[in-house]
């Protein structure tokens, strides 16, 4: 069954697309309607429909026998395919194309329409996963299918790899196929998410992305029976103790060559950049950024968030231990024993008789924006957009991380509207009524068939 022509005759349509855009755009909607959510539990997602429905929009790509796919399934349901455009040129590069398909839950109370109903209204396509990330994969399987459709072969590999479990963290997804298929993902540089939000007059693009480096603080006290408190030094105290130091002491600044270029592109008044690239001034200055502010502190620093307190068994035990988990996310280069060194550091006094613990986490990734590759998505961007490139640092984390990890340099992308700026691109991920508009996903896909021309052809 073939997907093309779908948007063209929705009666709602009101910005036509044509051609690839158009089938991209029903592409996408059939994406979300297969609701692949992620729930985190191994059961969620099923990613194995949106599968089925990748596996139909690439059958005449498949036919020319220029194609090669994988289904690889990592638990029931929980399916990534792998299709291989073979290029001509064992010397030239292999372009990974990667794309998740599963998404977050919704409240459906929090929508105005229904979130896997794949509306296209007043030029939007509306549904949990519109932006994250389900436009931009649907926009890597046209790419593809285009490149297999052209005359020629291209002369290196295009390799789409549309995965399960990202949101869940990627454990049946990318990092169980670079752990079990590693031939089948093997490419030399790659594109995926969290890029394309305009800052000023800049298209940003994903060159970094934060690590995690969690930790459990371990707290002791000295317990009694709660009808006699004397004496006693509950552990809940001294959890209390911490968690205000943590909020009065915070690490300084650490700024470097991507928050210059952050600076440089988005703030347009020269005396707020000044004191932003001083890091004596930067945090003074933050509340003059409006909705990139939590951004700019995100970005400029690691930060240490408390989030899970344990303290006490019982409600007339006065608790012997306590523990504060928390969240502290790195910069690229950091190291554990730099976090550690830190984290006493912001304790202070405190720190002599607290037990650390280290929490699961993952180093930041950082690619260089000097590759052949970042200079493709310029030329691409600059000729569909008109802007400029900034690269950026990304606060959270996304599958591109696996492949940086590797030393593939895999960056960010997407070219969304002008009006995107990061506040709204931020807003609509995860977010109630998340939706995008068609020209999003046409600027986009007339940058990646630039880019795969770029270092294919
Ligand atoms: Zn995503």
């Amino acid at each position: 069954m073939s997907e093309r022509g779908d948007a063209s005759s929705a009666p709602t349509l009101t910005a036509p697309a044509s051609g690839s855009a158009a089938d991209t755009i029903a592409l996408l909607r059939s994406l979300i309607r297969e609701a692949c959510v992620n729930d985190g539990s191994v059961a969620s997602g099923q990613e194995i429909r949106s599968v089925r429905v990748l596996q139909r929009f690439l059958a005449e790509a498949v036919a020319t026998g220029r194609v090669e796919t994988h289904v690889l399934e990592s638990a029931p349901g929980r399916a990534s395919l792998v299709a291989r455009l073979r290029g001509t040129a064992p010397d030239a590069p292999s372009l990974g194309l990667l794309g998740h398909l599963d998404v977050v839950p919704v409240d459906p109370d929090g929508w105005t329409r229904n979130p896997f109903g794949g509306d296209l209204i007043d030029g939007e396509i509306w549904g949990r996963g519109a932006v994250d990330m389900l436009y931009l994969t649907a926009a890597f399987a046209c790419v593809l299918r285009d490149a297999a459709l052209a005359p020629e072969p291209p002369r290196g590999d295009l390799v789409l790899l549309a995965v399960a479990d990202e949101e869940g963290g990627g454990e049946y997804g990318i990092h169980w196929l670079v752990r079990q298929h590693p031939e089948a993902v093997r490419v030399t540089e790659a594109l995926s998410e969290s890029g394309g939000m305009r800052m000023g007059r800049h298209v940003a693009i994903e060159v970094a992305e934060k690590g995690s480096a969690g930790r459990r603080l371990i707290i002791h006290g000295k317990p009694g029976h709660a009808s006699i408190p004397y004496g006693a030094k509950s552990a809940s105290y001294r959890v209390g103790e911490v968690l205000q130091r943590l909020g009065e002491v915070m690490p300084a600044a650490q700024l470097g060559p991507l928050w210059n270029a952050f600076v440089g592109a988005r703030i347009q008044d020269p005396a707020l950049a000044e004191r932003l690239r001083d890091p004596v001034r930067l945090d003074a200055a933050l509340p003059h950024l409006g909705g990139i502010a939590g951004y700019a502190h995100a970005v400029s620093r690691i930060t240490m968030s408390p989030t899970v307190l344990r303290a006490g068994m019982t409600h007339n035990v006065i608790p012997a231990m306590g523990t504060i988990d928390l969240d502290i996310r790195t910069l690229p280069g950091t190291t554990d024993a730099e976090v550690d060194r830190l984290l006493r550091a912001v304790l202070g006094p405190l720190a002599d008789d607290i037990e650390i613990e280290h929490l699961r986490g993952w180093a930041a990734t950082a690619s260089p924006s000097d590759t052949p590759l970042f200079a493709a998505i310029e030329r691409a961007v600059e000729a569909v957009a008109d802007a400029p490139v900034v690269p950026i640092m990304a606060a959270g984390g996304s599958d591109a991380r696996v492949l940086r990890e590797l030393g593939i340099p895999a960056y960010g992308f997407g070219l969304l509207g002008p009006e995107w700026s990061y506040e709204r691109y931020r807003e609509g991920v995860h977010g109630n009524d998340e939706r995008i508009d068609v020209e999003s996903v046409t600027l986009s896909l007339e940058a990646l068939q630039r880019i795969v021309a770029d270092r294919l052809r």
